[in-house]
């Protein structure tokens, strides 16, 4: 049986375990990552960096903190767009109003709604090869996790002084952390929208997306279905105006664990489940987990 060894190894190549690799590695820890392929659910094309969440205006948690981080990160691999349109209807300004009372987060109001002016998307595609740029990568389909051990496929093994999961909802069963599957879908539109607007469903740059579907138990993968066309084009009639033209769809599943993104697990570390923030956590959660590990 070969045989591989690392300081700390990382399982799972998405936005988290990149994240936390890249933080990690810059730090002077040696860390290998282990993956099947480079993100799964982090290759949804764009990903907003969004601190006011739904429909409700729900202020995440921790949201300061978690945009400080993601500004000092992601501009060193990829563009950020800066700024996000929250179109709220008038009558639920007051609400979310209040919901922003003494919380640190720049924002403006006009008659079109609040803008969010340190929020912000960003396109997947070239982040995750930048991030992965000059660390040790190894692609394997790991079969089981035992101990400070990961079984591949193939009957290798890899052992580590420190095994952080971060392979996310396709990987979940490996590290049995229960937790809520929920499949989506973004439309690929004709139209580029430089800037980003949410409310209901959301656009930016060349993307219509949204969260109609439930959650489920357990993973499967997911394959877009016609209902979640029809509900997201009707979703940007209400927010633009009109239905955009669509040429493709991607599809992907959230991997949800209420908050609880970062814990102890008997290997090491769990850094997961961030349903749709991972992009938004991911740099804070990779900071913590570096304290963590002195
Ligand atoms: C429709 C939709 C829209 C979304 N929009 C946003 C958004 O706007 N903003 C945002 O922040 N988030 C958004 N998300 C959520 C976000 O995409 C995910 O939460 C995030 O990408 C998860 O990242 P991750 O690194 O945890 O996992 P993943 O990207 O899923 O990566 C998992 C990694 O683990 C590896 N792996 C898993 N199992 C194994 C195994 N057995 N062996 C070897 N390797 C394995 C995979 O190969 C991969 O490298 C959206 C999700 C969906 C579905």
């Amino acid at each position: 049986m070969s045989r591989l060894d690392a300081e700390i190894v990382i399982l799972g190549a998405g936005i988290a375990g990149l994240t936390l690799a890249r933080v990690l590695h810059d730090a002077g820890h040696q860390v290998l990552v282990v993956a099947e392929r480079l993100g799964e659910a982090s290759t949804v094309p764009v990903a907003l960096l969004n601190p006011v969440r739904g429909k409700r205006g729900r202020v995440a948690p921790e949201a300061e903190e978690a945009l400080q981080a993601l500004w000092d990160f992601y501009p060193r691999f990829t563009e950020v767009h800066r700024g996000i349109l929250r179109p709220v209807p008038e009558e639920d300004r007051a609400d979310w109003q209040e919901k922003l009372y003494r919380r640190d987060i720049p924002h403006g109001w006009t008659e079109e709604g609040l803008h969010l002016e340190n929020a912000g998307w960003l396109e997947t595609i070239n982040l995750l090869p930048r991030l992965a740029q000059g660390l040790r990568l190894e692609y394997r389909k790991i079969a089981s996790l035992t101990g400070k051990s990961l079984y591949t496929e193939d009957g290798a093994e890899i052992s580590a002084e420190c095994l952080i999961y971060a392979g996310g909802a396709s990987g979940a069963h490996l590290v049995g952390l229960g937790g809520r599957f929920t499949p989506g879908s973004v439309l690929i539109t004709r139209e580029r929208f430089e800037g980003a607007k949410s409310y209901g469903v959301y656009v930016a740059g060349n993307s219509l997306g949204g969260s109609y579907l439930p959650h489920l138990p357990t993973y499967s993968p997911h394959q877009t279905q016609d209902s979640e066309v029809e509900w997201l084009l009707s979703g940007a009639k209400k927010l633009l105006g009109y239905r955009p033209e669509v040429v493709s769809s991607w599809a992907g599943v959230r991997y949800r664990l209420d908050q609880n993104y970062l814990r102890e697990i008997p290997a090491g570390w769990a850094l997961t489940g961030f349903g749709s923030a991972a992009f938004f956590y991911a740099p804070l959660y990779a900071l913590r987990l570096l304290e963590r590990l002195g």
